[in-house]
């Protein structure tokens, strides 16, 4: 499996894009990104995407992909909760913002085909195992391991500031987790209205689930805020050193093959 990291941040600027990954050139993971850091052939590759929440860095760059591509006759499958599913449709492809591109526009087939997921059943989709698992946000999030059968898998827990123990645990048994860390440890209150992680956060997570006997998987923080991105290495750093963990920032064009 390869991955590569498109945006590993909470905001843009001209050397960072929002969270987004894609696997083996043809699964998306979050949609933040997903256009702007690809070319159009590599865009025309993409078969499916997997959505974590509705938040509009999680999810803006579907507009743009999906007519980039229009012309290809492909459908691209999205997959998600049917409330990010929904939010997506009543207020981006909506024929305000955007046209509904999961109706056919012309003779071409419907470019998005929606496919609702529930946290807990297990799907797949092409050549990969999906586990989506639910963790709280301020809106409903689904995190997901995602396993593909030629072998390799990896974990996203999308946004989240609550115990993520359970991508540790899931059976299909993540090489690396990417979970986010947004805010550095001094800004904890505006973590805790937003429900965003701080490495204290993840700090405490971790320590439970060392104490509880989980072994721990090579790690990948992203999501973190721009503005702050120097406290937030430095602190990831010092959870690392002080827990004797795999645990390192990542960054846009980063790629790792497990
Ligand atoms: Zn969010
Ligand atoms: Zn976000």
């Amino acid at each position: 499996m390869k991955i590569r990291v498109l945006g590993a941040h909470k905001f843009e600027s001209r050397h960072a894009r929002h969270t987004c990954f894609l696997i083996d050139g043809v699964l998306g993971l979050d949609a933040g990104s997903l256009a702007s850091s690809l070319s159009i052939a590599e865009q025309g590759d993409i078969q499916a995407v997997l959505l974590t929440h509705q938040h509009f860095d999680h999810v803006r760059d579907l507009p743009t992909l999906g007519l980039t591509t229009l012309d290809d006759g492909k459908t691209i499958g999205l997959y998600g909760l049917p409330e990010t599913q929904d939010a997506v449709h009543r207020h981006l492809l909506n024929w305000e913002l955007y046209p509904d591109l999961t109706e056919s526009l012309g003779s071409e087939p419907p470019k998005f085909k929606l496919n609702p997921v529930t946290p807990g059943e297990g799907f797949t989709v092409m050549g990969y195992s999906v586990s989506p698992i639910s963790v709280p946000h301020t809106v409903p999030n689904v995190g997901y391991v995602v396993r593909a059968d030629s072998g390799g898998a990896l974990a996203y827990t999308g946004d989240t500031d609550s115990d993520i123990s359970a991508f540790f645990k899931d059976d299909l048994a993540a090489d690396v987790v990417f979970l986010e860390v947004s805010f550095p440890n001094r800004l904890e209150g505006e973590a805790q209205i937003t429900k965003h992680m701080t490495p204290a956060g993840l700090r405490s997570h971790l320590v439970g689930a060392l104490k509880a006997g989980i072994r721990l998987p090579k790690m990948v923080a992203v999501h973190m805020s721009l503005e702050h991105q120097d406290e937030i290495v430095e602190e990831i750093a010092s959870v690392a050193k002080e827990l004797s963990i795999d645990l390192t920032p990542g960054h846009e064009d980063m790629e790792l093959e497990v």
